[in-house]
């Protein structure tokens, strides 16, 4: 019997059971055969390629600095660079206080509907649409130029159908004079951090992973939950009883699995629903001039991809000199095709045909949660459901949320805290709870 039964171990499981007290004692069922989660990278030959590009980015000083005395190598550090491409024009981001960098007329049109704005103040309460908040908050003009084609490509759903409160911190607003100015961002370029060597991201798990105490059981993918008797059964037949639950799984996939528990609940999983991705890693010896930036966002549709990552301008650990590891993330699950992509990248002048040595596509089945409207609705009452039955859920696609990695970590040791309320914080939760 396990006190506590931890399902994944991604970033969220393993938070969770290194901040447990010494008196808790936790096992990780981890289906893949690390752990890690997203937080996993894939080394081929001289390249390394993240499975979804990643850099850190925490708002917590504290927790930065605690995570960068836990990794060998420390983690480096470098200033943001991205630029949106549409139309053969490279824009600085963010779109909307770049808008000198727009051709004449949709400068003017954008800008126009930003001063002028028939939407204003629509989208301020908190039931409000992803399409009402952008255009109450940007104008009809960088709506319609930039954040209409680029979110619908990506969410792959008309903006109406999303709600925007989980969303709006994801994009900064609030700066009318810069966005009238349209110099740059007045914000400037963040710093941001990435663990040096090779293994990359992935330390970040494995470091965590030291921290906790438990068995983490990897190839151990859990196939039936059973509340009523509070089994977790896994692919290989093998059962394993627990106290309390602790599920980082997508929900949708957890209520899947869940049996002792009314149809109504189980049902409940259907209405959610997230992006997947397809992620396409390019390994080249040489690279051309274009493009250079960390994040390049791609708005136009005849694009098969939104967004493209140079993983060597995060850290040269990851590709050979000179060369280029790069990933473009493609909404959906299904890849682009090969010669296609590589055409477009010679053409564009970003990496030489000839020079390419490592093609591949990978797929992310849960890459970005869709906010559907009357989801926290849906969300409350699966929630209470489990909490009845011992099942706390957690993390990004647990949780429910649009979470990055200190989110996805806190609200791990918000799981650790919630089995032990009144318990003192273990020395790794105060760390990290910074
Ligand atoms: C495209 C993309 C880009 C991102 N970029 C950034 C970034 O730059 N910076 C940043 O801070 N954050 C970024 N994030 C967010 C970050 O990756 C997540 O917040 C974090 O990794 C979530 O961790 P998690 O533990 O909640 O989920 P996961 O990493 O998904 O962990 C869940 C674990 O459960 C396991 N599992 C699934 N099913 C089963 C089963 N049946 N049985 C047992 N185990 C199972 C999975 O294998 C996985 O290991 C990005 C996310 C995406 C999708």
């Amino acid at each position: 019997m396990s006190d506590v039964l931890i399902l994944g171990g991604g970033l969220a499981g393993l938070a969770c059971r290194a901040a447990l007290p010494a008196h808790r004692s936790a096992t990780v069922l981890e289906a893949a055969d690390e752990v890690g989660g997203l937080l996993r990278v894939h080394a081929r030959g001289d390249y390394v390629f993240d499975s979804v590009p990643h850099v850190i980015f925490f708002r917590s000083r504290r927790l930065l600095e605690a995570l960068r005395g836990l990794l060998p190598g420390g983690l480096h550090s470098f200033p943001r660079t991205n630029s949106i491409w549409q139309g053969g024009r490279r824009i600085p981001y963010p779109y909307q206080f770049n808008a000198r960098a727009l051709p004449d007329a949709t400068r003017d049109e954008c800008l126009a509907g930003f001063r002028d704005n028939p939407f204003a103040g629509t989208g301020s309460d908190g039931a409000a649409t992803f399409r009402e908040w952008l255009r109450g908050e940007f104008g009809p003009g960088f709506f319609q130029h930039f954040f209409q084609p680029y979110n619908e490509k990506l969410y792959g759903v008309p903006l109406d159908e999303l709600e925007a409160a989980p969303l709006r911190w994801t994009i900064p607003s609030e700066n009318g004079r810069a966005v009238l100015a349209g110099e740059g961002d007045p914000a400037g370029a963040p710093e941001l951090f990435y663990p040096a060597g090779r293994e990359g991201i992935a330390l970040i798990p494995k470091v965590l992973a030291e921290l906790g105490r438990g068995d983490v059981l990897t190839g151990a993918e859990a196939v039936r939950v059973d509340a009523a008797s509070r089994t977790v059964t896994v692919a290989n037949g093998r059962e394993f009883r627990y106290r309390n639950l602790v599920s980082s799984l997508p929900l949708p996939e957890l209520l899947k699995m869940l049996e002792g528990v009314p149809d109504e609940v189980r049902e409940l999983g259907s209405t959610l629903a997230a992006v997947p991705i397809t992620v396409v890693q390019v390994g080249a010896r040489t690279t051309g001039a274009a493009l250079p930036d960390i994040w390049t966002y791609f708005p136009d549709a005849d694009v098969p991809f939104y967004r493209m990552t140079r993983l060597e301008r995060i850290s040269a650990d990851l590709a050979p000199a000179g060369g280029t590891s790069i990933l473009l993330e493609c909404a959906g699950t299904v890849a682009p095709d090969r010669e296609s992509v590589l055409a477009w990248l010679h053409a564009q002048g970003v990496v030489p045909r000839e020079a390419v040595e490592h093609y591949d596509a990978w797929h992310v089945p849960y890459a970005y949660v869709l906010f559907l409207r009357g989801y926290r609705r849906t969300l409350e009452r699966i929630r209470r459901a489990l909490s009845e039955r011992g099942i706390l859920t957690t993390g990004r696609y647990g949780g429910w949320m649009y979470a990055d990695i200190e989110m996805a970590m806190k609200s791990g040791l918000m799981a650790a805290r919630r089995l032990d309320p009144s318990g003192a914080p273990t020395a790794t939760a105060r760390i990290f709870a910074a």
